[in-house]
């Protein structure tokens, strides 16, 4: 598979990734690893409970995504 961005850039690279929010695939320039809180909506009988897992889990992103959910994120 391609890399999809390197693909708009008119290049073709072999992709190592997938991202996890956009599901395209990507190159080893344009995946970035990040720590994302994973909140889980737990349901018991009657409501629900938000939890924040105590260790975030490593997740690759594409640059787009990255930008997209990580650099708003800390404005
Ligand atoms: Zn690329
Ligand atoms: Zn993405």
């Amino acid at each position: 598979m391609k890399c999809y961005i390197c693909d708009q850039e008119g290049k073709s690279t072999e992709a190592l990734a997938i991202c996890i929010v956009c599901g395209i695939a990507v190159c080893k320039k344009h995946q970035i690893r990040e720590q994302i809180p994973v909140t889980e909506t737990y349901k018991w009988g009657l409501g629900e409970e938000k939890v924040t897992l105590p260790i975030p889990l490593p997740q690759v992103l594409c640059t787009w995504c990255h930008q997209a959910l990580v650099v708003q994120k800390t404005k």
